[in-house]
């Protein structure tokens, strides 16, 4: 997801997304999750814990907390008792009693009682009576004295809490002796706020004080330490002597009580004083601060501590997995050269991991190296295969074309072995696989620079690639290969005389592309093999695969069902007599935009396709109907049909011809078969095998353009040969070149001796003819006599040859244009 997006994401959805993403993410949520889980556990057992005690010592801490209070009252009553005394035992004070003037004395009790807090202060008579007071209203503190009178009379001093204008308050009643007993002194002071907060400081504990007026029974609350409808409650509450501890609900929350009675409960017409202790449950039963405190801390630090440590152990075990993540996706990606190190030196199962993987990452790098192998080398004489030769050649294409050097050239040479087919099926293929082996050492021997690269492409097909060197040094790199082959090869006692077919074409003179190149050098090649003429450059006219031919194969096809093609005939005349005793058919291409095409336009590209083998059963087709047309005219005579390497491959040629023979009615010495020397030469062993098949069905052989392959007369003996043509480069050039004329004569001469008749092509003019009659050629052919002609016009020609224009009457002067 990118960047932004991740951003957008509410927060909870980007977590949700992060624990959903992250393996670590999840184990670390897992446990601080279980971490709280357990956090939580303890503290609620912690907290029933705590509750469940507490509860149990409540009524205790109430009950303690009551006589905390009674301490409290004791200590504020004595300390007022003290005080009384005090007084009414000085003697400063006796004095002023005993002048019984009534302000001096009330101004003694008004200062006396402001000394020691008390807001009231009342002498009273040994029998009880009020004498004089502080307050000028003293019937409250007059009932009083008499309710104190019992107590006083026994204990001599009385002290208690009392209800005095609605408030209460410690009273204590103490004698006076001056020195003869002169009545008590009472003094009262309020119990105020202050008992309140003092005994919440002490035990922690709520007080309320509540008073009830002598005719009233409801209660009031005088101080609190409670909120005032909380101490409301506590007021409403119908409150008993001698209650135990209990429980109320007050304003929302439970209180903890225990009342405890301030004023003696018999006393009439006095009203009551009652505090009342409270605790709230929540409060008690709740862990105090301190310990909430430390559990938070506790759990903070734990939790960090937690988070910190599962954060390392996960990256421990995250990060290396990340890290074979990102090997297992380098290898999907194809890398299998670099090595995984992460963690291969670890024990643990990370570490097993780790080796796993490096050992599956170095079986697929040699596998891979293998397959490569396989792909691109040749198994047979380890040098790189068609496939690599191929990707150099790209490499060094585009290297040179990148160089922006503008001389340089990268060039192809191709070699085909000439009769590796005849090793093979005579020696064996172990033979041949070895022979192979051979000449790609001797390749690599003495024709590779540093730079070059030599490949065999498949069979008897090698290539050697010049990363730098244009046609000359290919011409040179060619002429070495073919120097290093004059050499025979010594295998197993077997000294093999091998040659080859040798073409070379250049970037960028020939071709923009490797594939191009590599084309247009096997072309070259081809013509080199044809020709029998050593190294050849490309040369765009011999070219087959040009641009102009390329469409010619579908062209060709069509031409053939058109019947755009003409089969012409020429006359073949023998020397002794001027008859015209037979005629070479010659095909023609009559193409609607190029005009009509001689035969060099578009046979090799035929013979190189494979088509001319339609082709040539067109051919015989045509040569069958002519001879037909031939012989209804009187002309009973052989027509002689060229057949190709091809045709002589073909096992199934003598069949298809034996069954046009039948077909048309035509006889098998209706045919003469001329076929050249390296036609044969290309498979000597097959080419026999079809010319002894041919020949026993009766057809006449030919060999044709004798002289310019390498066959020996005594080879050709072997074949059923009825008839050798000279090769018209001999007969064109005999008048001009001694060596022409000396070929000529001597291979009529050796000719007869093999039983065979001689014609002679090319004849051009009438002192060429004469000659060949001397040198007793048996039949001459060429424009001199006649041109090749369709066959309505061959018959025009015949008539007129058989009545004017032999050449021997009168001869030399035979001229037909
Ligand atoms: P080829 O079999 O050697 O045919 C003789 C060639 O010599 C013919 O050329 C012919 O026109 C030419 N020629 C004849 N007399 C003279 C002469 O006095 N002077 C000169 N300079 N040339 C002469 P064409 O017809 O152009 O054929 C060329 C080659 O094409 C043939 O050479 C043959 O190899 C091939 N070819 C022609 N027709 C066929 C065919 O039907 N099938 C096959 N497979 N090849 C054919
Ligand atoms: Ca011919
Ligand atoms: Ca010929």
């Amino acid at each position: 997801m990118p960047h932004d997006a991740a951003l957008r994401r509410p927060p909870l959805a980007a977590l949700a997304h992060w624990l959903r993403g992250s393996m670590g993410a999840r184990l670390i949520a897992l446990f601080l999750g279980l971490l709280l889980v357990v956090q939580l556990a303890g503290l609620a057992a912690l907290q029933a814990s705590f509750a469940r005690h507490a509860r149990s010592v409540l009524p205790e801490r109430l009950h303690t907390g009551s006589r905390v209070l009674q301490g409290l009252l004791d200590r504020q009553a004595q300390a007022l008792q003290d005080g009384a005394r005090l007084v009414a035992a000085d003697p400063a004070f006796h004095e002023q009693l005993r002048s019984d003037d009534a302000a001096i004395i009330a101004a003694a009790l008004n200062q006396h009682g402001t000394r020691l807090g008390a807001t009231e202060a009342a002498l009273v008579t040994p029998d009880f009576q009020l004498r004089a007071s502080r307050q000028p209203d003293g019937t409250e503190l007059a009932a009083l004295a008499g309710r104190l009178a019992a107590a006083a009379a026994t204990g001599g001093r009385a002290c208690q809490v009392a209800l005095l204008g609605g408030r209460a308050h410690h009273v204590v009643l103490v004698p006076i002796k001056a020195p003869q007993p002169a009545g008590w002194l009472l003094m009262g002071k309020p119990l105020d706020g202050g008992l309140a907060r003092e005994m919440q400081s002490l035990s922690a504990l709520q007080l309320t004080l509540l008073t009830q007026g002598p005719d009233s029974d409801a209660w009031l609350p005088a101080h609190s330490t409670l909120a005032p409808a909380q101490a409301q409650t506590l007021a409403r509450h119908a409150w008993r002597a001698g209650q135990a501890p209990a429980t109320l609900g007050a304003a929302g929350a439970e209180l903890a009580v225990q009342p405890l009675w301030l004023t003696t409960p018999d006393s009439p017409g006095a009203g009551a004083v009652l505090a009342v202790l409270s605790l709230p449950l929540d409060d008690a039963l709740r862990l105090p601060r301190d310990v909430q405190m430390a559990l938070l801390a506790i759990s903070v630090v734990g939790f960090a501590a937690f988070g910190l440590l599962g954060v390392l152990c996960v990256r421990r075990v995250t990060t290396p997995l990340g890290r074979l993540a990102a090997a297992a996706d380098r290898l999907g990606a194809g890398d299998v050269a670099t090595p995984v190190t992460d963690g291969v030196h670890r024990d643990d199962e990370l570490g097993h991991l780790a080796r796993a993987f490096e050992q599956m990452r170095v079986g697929v790098e040699h596998k891979q190296k293998e397959i490569v192998k396989l792909a691109y080398w040749d198994a047979l004489t380890g040098l790189p295969n068609r496939v690599q030769f191929r990707e150099a050649l790209r490499e060094a294409i585009r290297a040179a074309g990148d160089s922006g050097a503008p001389r340089t050239t990268v060039s192809v040479v191709m070699i085909d072995l000439d009769r590796f087919k005849q090793v093979n099926d005579v020696l064996g293929y172990r033979f041949g696989d070895l022979l192979l082996a051979r000449i790609a050492e001797r390749l690599s021997q003495h024709t590779v620079r540093g730079a070059d690269l030599v490949a065999r492409l498949g069979g008897d097909e090698f290539a050697v690639l010049l990363r730098d060197g244009g046609i000359d040094v290919a011409r040179s790199v060619a002429q070495r290969i073919e120097r290093a082959f004059d050499t025979p090869l010594t295998l197993e006692d077997h000294a093999i005389d091998m040659g080859g077919g040798i073409g070379f074409a250049c970037w960028p003179q020939h071709a923009f592309d490797a594939d191009t190149l590599l084309s247009r050098a096997e072309v070259a090649m081809h013509v080199a093999k044809r020709r029998g003429s050593g190294p050849q450059p490309y040369d765009p006219a011999l070219d087959a695969s040009s641009a102009q031919t390329l469409s010619l194969l579908s062209e060709l096809r069509h031409a053939v069902d058109t019947g755009e093609l003409r089969l012409l005939l020429q006359p073949k005349l023998a020397l002794d007599s001027g008859d015209v005793v037979g005629a070479e058919t010659l095909v023609r291409w009559q193409h609607p935009q190029r005009g009509l095409l001689a035969p060099p336009q578009f046979i090799p590209f035929a013979e190189q396709t494979g088509f001319i083998r339609s082709l040539t059963l067109w051919v015989f087709e045509e040569a069958a109907r002519h001879w037909g047309t031939l012989e209804s005219a009187g002309m009973r005579m052989p027509l002689s049909v060229n057949l190709s390497t091809r045709d002589l491959l073909d096992p199934e040629l003598p069949q298809k011809l034996d069954a046009l023979l039948v077909r048309h009615r035509v006889p098998a010495e209706a045919f003469c078969l001329e076929v050249t020397e390296s036609a044969i030469m290309e498979d000597p062993q097959r080419a026999q095998a079809t010319l002894d098949r041919l020949s026993a069905l009766g057809f006449k052989l030919s060999i044709d353009d004798f002289g310019t392959g390498y066959s020996s007369l005594a080879h050709l003996k072997r074949l059923p040969v009825d008839e050798l043509k000279i090769d018209k480069r001999f007969v064109l050039g005999m008048q001009a070149d001694a060596d022409d004329a000396k070929v000529v004569r001597s291979t009529i001469d050796l000719a007869h001796n093999l039983g065979l008749s001689v014609v002679a092509e090319g004849v051009e003019n009438a002192a060429v003819w004469e000659r060949l009659r001397e040198l007793n050629c048996d039949q001459a052919q060429g424009f001199h006599l006649g041109r090749p002609m369709a066959a309505g016009e061959f018959l025009q020609w015949n008539a007129r040859w058989v009545t004017r224009l032999r050449p021997d009457v009168p001869r030399g002067q035979v001229v037909l244009h």
